[in-house]
């Protein structure tokens, strides 16, 4: 069975689409997924490239198994030149964006060049078109997936979007996909802000079939056997990756205070079995995968309400938590969800804001009112405003702290 895959080249200049199918040869070699995006980033990249200007591009690539009915398949891969560190960034989703991508028809998508207005990317079934999205930009992650639900009449569309902090090059925004699931490293919701693309859009009716499907069958039987039996899988669906805080606080690794501390003496308040016991709402999953390790957690508090939204992750509990001296886990709920809503990478937002907190602790930095200070989870909450929404002290914040200046920092406005 010839093993082919279907690119959609998307110009953003000029706002032209052309299909073109990969050579067998060429995917057996790069056969989806990081190794297939990078070979298509390198074919088109000229040296040297800012990766805020229209010489960027942007893949976003699946694999041969994505959509098929097996566990942990449902992967996209986002790759350009990084505004965050300057080389190739490279960065997984989860969710059913990836295997709705190619049950609509697609490889991968090689977005070039510089839209002068927004717009978004539609592709059903094959067919696809450039959308005007003047009317989203702005617009939050929830506000904008409902939003286009409604204008393309189906609440079954997948959309990989970004949010204000991608819309003004918050060198670690996110392209979102769910609402709350993200390809969060290395700013790639910045290079979709600088191109004017607010959102990609996807909706299939043809599933990807296996090529022995008997074998297929057989093995997706095995797999479930095993997960069954598995401790590990089964631990992990039960506390998700939250689970493991406890553990690494126990080793002395868990980042506390911006690293100056390996084990944080509020922990076990926001480890997973702690959420499990508390906020926890029900386990959500990606496209076929029977491990559920996704956490949905509600909270109806004052000033800390959260419909339900998937929230809870190791990195997200770490870097808005321990490292920020934050021990109330509801409120780093309301801190995930935040981040989720205007699109920014928790890693690097937890990471920037504790950096900020030792550095105004050390008489080094000028908060500009934020209040910053490691324990207040509020100033947490008002410094990711600040970052996603360049206001005050957020607009530095906002290059993060682990990066020297940048010469593609200088000031620019993507606004229509
Ligand atoms: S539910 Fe968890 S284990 Fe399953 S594919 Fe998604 S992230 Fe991976």
């Amino acid at each position: 069975m010839p093993l082919t895959a279907t690119v959609y080249h998307v110009d953003l200049t000029r706002g032209t689409v052309e299909t073109k199918t990969l050579p067998e040869d060429v995917y057996r070699k790069y056969p989806g997924g990081s190794a297939l995006a990078a070979y298509l980033l390198l074919q088109s990249i000229p040296t040297g490239a800012d990766p805020l200007g229209p010489d960027n591009v942007l893949v976003m690539a699946v694999s041969p198994l994505t959509g098929l009915a097996i566990s942990g398949q449902s992967r996209m891969t986002a790759c350009a030149r990084s505004p965050l560190t300057g080389a190739i960034g490279d960065s997984q989703c989860g969710g059913f964006f990836p295997a709705e991508m190619r049950t609509a028809g697609a490889d991968a998508f090689v977005f070039t060049g510089q839209s002068k207005e927004p717009v978004y990317f539609w592709l059903n079934d094959g067919k696809a078109e450039l959308r005007p999205a003047k009317h989203l930009w702005g617009k939050v992650t929830g506000e904008v997936d409902t939003l286009i639900k409604e204008e393309l009449g189906d609440q079954k569309v997948e959309i990989a979007q970004i949010g204000p902090a991608g819309e003004n090059l918050v060198r670690f925004a996110a392209i979102m996909n769910m609402v709350n699931r993200a390809n969060g490293r290395t700013g790639l919701g910045a290079v979709m802000g600088s191109k004017r693309l607010k959102a990609v859009v996807v909706r299939g009716s043809k599933s990807p079939k296996p090529a022995g499907p008997e074998l297929f069958r057989g093995l997706v039987k095995r797999l479930k056997e095993l997960e069954e039996v598995n401790p590990g899988i089964k631990w992990f669906g039960e506390y998700g990756t939250a689970g493991v805080l406890a553990i690494q606080d126990k080793m002395g690794g868990q980042p506390t205070r911006n690293y100056s501390e390996g084990t944080f003496e509020q922990c076990k308040d926001i480890d997973g079995s702690t959420l499990v016991k508390t906020i926890l709402k029900e386990r959500d999953t990606c496209y076929a995968c029977v491990v559920k390790c996704k956490r949905v957690v509600e909270v109806h508090e004052p000033g800390l309400d959260i419909d339900p939204s998937t929230g809870g992750r190791v990195e997200t509990l770490t870097f808005f938590g321990s490292m920020c001296g934050v021990g109330d886990l509801k409120l780093l709920s309301k801190a995930s969800a935040d981040a989720n809503m205007y699109g920014m990478d928790t890693i690097s937002a937890g990471a920037t804001i504790a950096w900020a907190m030792e550095a105004k602790a050390n008489g080094l930095f000028d908060d500009k009112g934020l209040g910053l200070a490691f324990g207040d989870g509020q100033s947490v909450l008002r410094a990711i405003e600040a970052i996603a929404l360049r206001k005050g002290a957020g607009d530095l914040l906002a290059r993060a702290a682990c990066a020297p200046p940048r010469r593609w920092d200088r000031p620019r406005s993507t606004s229509p």
